[in-house]
């Protein structure tokens, strides 16, 4: 597998630090509004690039943060009149919600800034004692920049060019940094803010301590990857390789990858200006797997751009993949002849040719967009190649080539036919007749098929009642 590294600019083997494990880190939103779009794109491509690894054998630690202390967040709170707390945890379920409904998967940890201002209070002492940091009057502590012999390695860029356009900084005095280039680890509580007790001065942390802090304490002072959309590269990932390799005096992470943007009708996405959906807006439209689909369709490190049209054409194209397992579900429910004739083991194995390509094309820097190629010719093959005279395990076996794909990606393909209430009432009809006759092997699955398919029987003194669970 190759990964294209910001930090060397070049695409390169992946060989993680440890034999079949990856420890990786992807910063997540800050959680002061439902997530844009523009936030689904990282949660996608590096929910897909796990999926992917772990499809070849890895064990993935993946963790990823809410951000629930930040400028905004407050500023929020402030106007609704509510603790940043009730803000916070109202939009990290929010949140949780349009993860699943994208199936982005938990993460195996999801820590919150605010549960580990412990671990930040000691990495801003580590520093401060090893002469990285310094606190200015006020009790704010700043990062020495110039200290750091390797700043501006993953940003490529020179000190001497640098300005200080720093998020944190807007909130503290310039006035009191030694160098403009200092940035801030903590920073003095103003009136009706947050704030916790430190060693200098109530207050809370500065944004990117947090990321050094929670990837070392869920994964360990070395990691293999850390990912995040491209604007994070400069201040916040270059801060925090100077944060956590000079208090762990270790390399951080062995990777690093960003996605490109996502823009809208080929404008930069803002909300000021109206160019914006959520991601909620765009469920009440489509279906999120179109949406994934979507989002897939393009490399990770290319701009993209979303319009109606654009979305259109995924939705299509997803369509697509969608009627084949449909059409396969009915010819395999109908198929007369159960084992695959040689003829058609011969096709099964053609088809599974396509693995190989699909994995060639995810091995290529997570070339999703030729993935999803690889699939429409896989399905192109599929209907061409069935027919009423397929055999059962010939069509099964196309499903579960396609699925395999499908899964691996993310994208839920097999929609299961809802059951009609006609088709219901007759199998509680079988289900008594079985009873009666004591048939209670027949019985008992006739009630679990049901359950399977979200139909809860209940059986009360007025006889068989059924809901949709
Ligand atoms: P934030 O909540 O602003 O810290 O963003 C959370 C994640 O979403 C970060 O990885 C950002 O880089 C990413 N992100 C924000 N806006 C966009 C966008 N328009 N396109 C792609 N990624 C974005
Ligand atoms: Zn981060």
């Amino acid at each position: 597998m190759k990964i294209y590294n910001t930090l060397t600019r070049r695409k390169e083997e992946f060989v993680p630090l440890v034999p079949g494990k990856i420890s990786m880190y992807v910063c997540g939103p800050t959680v002061y509004g439902m997530i844009h779009i523009g936030n689904a794109r990282p949660m996608i491509i590096f929910d897909t690039f796990r999926r992917y690894m772990e499809s070849r054998g890895y064990e993935v630690n993946f963790v990823s943060n809410f951000t629930d202390v930040d400028d905004k967040i407050i500023k929020k709170a402030n106007e609704e009149g509510v603790d940043a707390g009730v803000i916070s945890e109202r939009y990290i379920e929010e949140c949780r919600k349009d993860m699943k409904a994208m199936n982005v998967r938990e993460a195996t940890t999801h820590p919150k800034a605010t549960e580990e201002i412990d671990g930040m209070i000691d990495m801003i002492s580590t520093l401060i004692e090893k002469g990285f940091a310094y606190v200015a009057e006020d009790g704010t502590v700043y990062y020495r920049t110039r200290k750091f012999k390797d700043y501006g390695k993953l940003s490529h860029k020179n000190l001497d060019d640098l300005r200080g356009g720093n998020r944190s900084l807007l909130v503290t005095g310039e006035d009191q940094k030694d160098d403009p280039l200092d940035f801030v680890l903590w920073k003095p509580k103003k009136e009706g803010e947050i704030f916790w007790q430190s060693p200098w001065c109530e207050g809370r942390p500065g944004w990117h301590i947090e990321c050094s802090v929670m990837s070392k304490k869920y994964l360990g002072e070395e990691i293999d990857i850390h990912a995040g959309g491209e604007d994070l590269i400069f201040p916040h990932h270059e801060n925090e390789i100077a944060q956590s390799e000079a208090a762990n005096g270790k390399p951080f992470a062995k990777y690093w990858m960003h996605n490109a943007f996502l823009n809208i009708d080929n404008r930069k996405m803002s909300k000021s200006d109206g160019n914006f959906f959520t991601v909620r807006e765009i469920s009440e439209k489509y279906d999120l797997q179109v949406f994934r689909f979507f989002m897939l369709s393009a490399h990770y490190r290319s701009p993209f751009n979303f319009s109606e049209e654009l979305i259109q054409s995924a939705a299509n194209g997803y369509e697509r993949i969608v009627n084949t397992v449909s059409n396969l579900n009915f010819l395999i429910k109908n198929a007369k002849e159960d084992a695959a004739s040689d003829a058609e083991k011969a096709l099964l194995e053609e088809a599974s040719s396509f693995k190989e390509r699909f994995r060639d094309a995810m091995d290529d820097d997570l070339n999703t967009a030729d993935a999803i190629s690889v699939i429409f010719e896989l399905v192109k093959f599929v209907n061409t190649n069935t027919g009423d005279a397929s055999s059962k395990e010939f069509l099964s076996g196309l499903k579960d080539r396609i699925l395999e794909l499908t899964d691996i990606l993310g994208l839920i393909v097999d929609k299961k036919e809802e059951i009609l209430d006609d088709e219901i009432e007759a199998l509680i009809e079988a289900r008594k007749n079985a009873r009666k006759n004591k048939d209670f092997a027949l019985a008992d699955r006739i009630r679990q098929d049901l359950l399977d398919q979200g139909i809860v029987l209940e059986d009360t003194r007025e006889g068989v009642k059924w809901h949709r669970s």
